[in-house]
């Protein structure tokens, strides 16, 4: 019998299915495995069991099914055409579970096993912020598309990360939402006796109680460790209630689960990772964990390090130095506890340091970089920077012998592109194209669809996003206390056929959003058209974060000037289902990031992927990306002093809007169509379709990363 809880999985699904009348006892095994999100077809099912109950559990298909009236379930059992949609789903799922794993491309003996903070795989599994989260779930499904042997780790937060609300004048309010774990499509790992597998992690001294939850994303086992037990005291049952928790000592003792109960956990299961990846520092006290455990069973310590190292990879995401946490050496120390003294306490606060000099403390990147036998940043430019930037750690090397390579972010095609435009492509491209999406002739073909079918989709999905503008921003002001005229009034705002601008990320100084206001008048005189542009902002400030905040409000204001206020609006609660409605409807994305803040970026690859086009700072992934033909940059003039550079990039910004994308988007030719617009639809679908997906991006992980080293490299 395993022990990694695929039987209990099956339990589960089992029980589920007890509830169901038997011909719908597929929609259980279903169910429990997110690969319905990616699967055509997946969602339209489950969402036509019951609409809007399915939208109220944020599209919890096994809290539906426990849910839905019993009437409704005895109607669909008589409903022989769902009946067969559910099965030929359900056939679909066990085929590609038992499609044999691609043993040959993959690393070795064990699995990848792939440590994250956060993973976005679902608006049901509230346990991402953004996107490291998203970039990590996509990683995963991709793995399965690819019958990668993989595992996921990371941690079951209890409230997930914060929700936001905006008040009447446009301020940021923070609030929590329990999930309830037990009502999840996910399973405790049991042990052979059917009690939960339980682990111990030592931290602060503390024997911490952990439980294992196992979420299927397709192939792919997610793992999710949880301190909410009764065994354990209040503070320790805290340390999985909320990502990025804002007290830092509860942060780092989430890292050291993660890290050390990660590597447990995995252990306790009977699962040997042939490689550990630590996407991003939070993870880093893993390969401590792995070599404490080669000390236990009695090596020397430097030895069992540098075995550690040999199993190790690590992708770092922050090229703002800020962003890369360091602990006080003695903290780090006393929350590792025995595992430091083992490893000798001395040596971690080595590696930990970027030289004796530094009194910084231990920082997490850095020990990320020094236990892992290979580094990268997640775009070119990232490459670079993160060269610079770590170049002190690496004894004085040449900024471009410092050993971090880059490979560049990507998306998941099947999770990110719309149904109106996958079906367009389906159409045209042949079966499977999305397989060979990564050879260059699928675009070619792509290049051959009649403009009039490309422009029609893209109208289609456009008033799919102004009936969900609509909708959203009457609910939001609903909440908000508004008076009833201005809530009807909303549902005349935004217009079906205008050019339509959309900005949506964190807002974090360094993605300025402020730019769009910079020259306010200008920016007015373009909203008020004509012709026609509207606009929509989405994204949520770190809550401690007052500036980001003030920044937000701003925008708010301008959703809220009169001359304006039915082409502007500002979404409240940015997440991972509001983005897909987002990048599909979209024509234009903008991104204006303070050069070279931004590693990679992944939002506009979704935009791209839908047909909609970039305008974007050439930073992250567009300065690779951009072509001159598939949307346009922000280019120009550096300048060191940051209030010059805004001031040039608003400009270059407001210009290309007023000169270029107004003008191509309402060049229509007799027929209504516009021809050059539609021509640089193609060729961004070309762009992201070819080279920023996760097809492209997880191809590279497995040639030049998780492939064991072939060349031993001197000591
Ligand atoms: C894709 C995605 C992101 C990443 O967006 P960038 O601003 O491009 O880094 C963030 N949040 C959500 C919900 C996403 O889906």
């Amino acid at each position: 019998m395993s022990r990694d809880g695929v039987d209990d999985i099956v339990r589960a699904a089992e029980d589920l299915a007890q509830r169901l009348p038997q011909p719908l006892s597929p929609l259980a095994t279903l169910a429990f495995n997110y690969a319905w999100t990616w699967s055509p077809g997946g969602s339209d099912l489950f969402r036509s069991i019951d609409p809007a109950r399915f939208g109220r559990t944020r599209q919890n298909p096994v809290r539906l099914l426990q849910e839905v009236p019993a009437a409704t379930l005895a109607r669909l059992a008589q409903d022989r055409e769902f009946v067969e949609r559910a099965e030929t789903l359900a056939a679909g799922l066990r085929t590609e579970l038992d499609r044999p794993a691609d043993l040959e491309r993959s690393s070795g003996d064990g699995p990848v096993a792939f440590f994250c903070a956060e993973f976005g795989v679902h608006s049901s599994l509230p346990i991402y912020a953004g996107g490291l989260g998203v970039l990590a779930g996509d990683l995963l499904k991709e793995a399965s598309d690819r019958a990668l042997p993989m595992v996921g780790v990371g941690l079951m937060y209890t409230q997930g990360y914060f929700h936001q609300r905006l008040d009447r004048h446009g301020w940021q309010h923070e609030y929590w939402v329990e999930t309830d774990a037990e009502r999840l499509p996910a399973a405790l790992v049991t042990r052979e006796d059917g009690t939960p597998l339980t682990i111990t992690v030592p931290i602060r001294g503390r024997d911490v109680l952990v439980q294992v939850w196992r979420v299927d994303v397709g192939r792919v086992p997610l793992f999710l460790l949880d301190t909410e037990l009764p065994g354990n005291g209040i503070i320790e049952r805290w340390i999985t209630a909320r990502l990025y928790i804002g007290d830092r000592s509860t942060r780092l003792s989430q890292y050291a689960l993660l890290g050390v109960g990660g590597v447990r956990a995995l252990r306790a299961m009977g699962i040997e990772p042939s490689v550990i990846h630590l996407n991003e520092g939070h993870a880093a006290f893993a390969p401590l964990a792995l070599a404490g455990d080669e000390v236990a069973a009695g090596h020397d310590p430097q030895e069992a390090l540098a075995a550690a190292r040999e199993r190790t990879v690590f992708t770092t995401h922050t090229p703002v130095p800020a962003g890369n946490e360091t602990f006080e050496a003695k903290e780090v120390l006393e929350t590792l506890g025995d595992l430091a003294r083992s490893l000798d306490p001395d040596t971690i606060v080595g590696l930990g340091r970027s030289g004796p000099d530094d009194l910084n403390g231990i920082g997490m990147t850095t020990l990320g970089l020094r236990l892992s036998r290979s580094a990268n940043g997640v775009s070119r430019r990232h490459g670079e920077v993160a060269r610079r930037m770590w170049r002190p750690l690496f004894g004085g090397a040449a900024e471009e012998e410092v050993p971090i390579e880059h490979i560049t972010n990507g998306v998941h095609l099947p999770s990110w592109m719309a149904p109106p435009m996958r079906e367009l492509l389906d159409r045209h491209l042949g079966n499977g194209w999305e397989r060979r999406a990564p050879d260059a002739a699928v675009w070619e073909a792509a290049e051959r669809i009649p403009d009039e079918e490309v422009w029609a989709v893209r109208n289609e999905m456009r008033s799919d996003l102004v009936d969900y503008l609509r909708r959203k921003t009457a609910l939001d002001l609903l909440g908000r206390g508004a008076a009833e005229d201005d809530v009807r009034e909303a549902f005349e705002e935004f217009d079906p056929h205008a050019l339509t601008v959309g900005f949506a990320r964190r807002v974090a100084t360094y993605k300025r959003l402020y730019l769009l206001t910079y020259d306010s008048d200008r920016a007015l005189r373009i909203l008020m058209g004509p012709p026609p542009v509207q606009l929509f902002l989405a994204g949520k400030a770190h809550p401690r974060d007052e500036e980001a905040k003030g920044v937000l409000q701003n925008l708010f204001g301008l959703g809220r000037t009169a001359r304006v206020a039915s082409r502007v609006a500002y979404l409240e609660d940015y997440d991972i289902a509001m983005a897909a409605r987002l990048v599909g409807g979209c024509d234009v994305w903008v991104n204006l990031p303070r050069r070279p803040l931004e590693a990679s970026g992944t939002s506009g690859m979704k935009a791209a992927l839908n047909g909609g086009l970039n305008l974007s700072v050439l930073d992250g992934w567009w300065a690779e990306a951009y072509d001159g033909v598939n949307g346009w940059a922000v280019d120009g003039s550096e300048s060191q002093d940051p209030s010059e550079q805004d001031g040039a990039d608003s400009t270059a910004f407001y210009d290309l809007l007023e000169r270029e994308v107004l003008p191509l988007f309402y060049d229509r030719d007799e027929t209504g169509i516009p021809r050059g617009w539609v021509r640089r639809v193609k060729t961004s679908l070309r762009t992201a379709g070819s080279t920023f997906t996760t097809a492209r991006t997880l191809g590279e992980y497995v040639e030049r990363v998780y492939r064991p080293p072939t060349v031993v490299s001197a000591p």
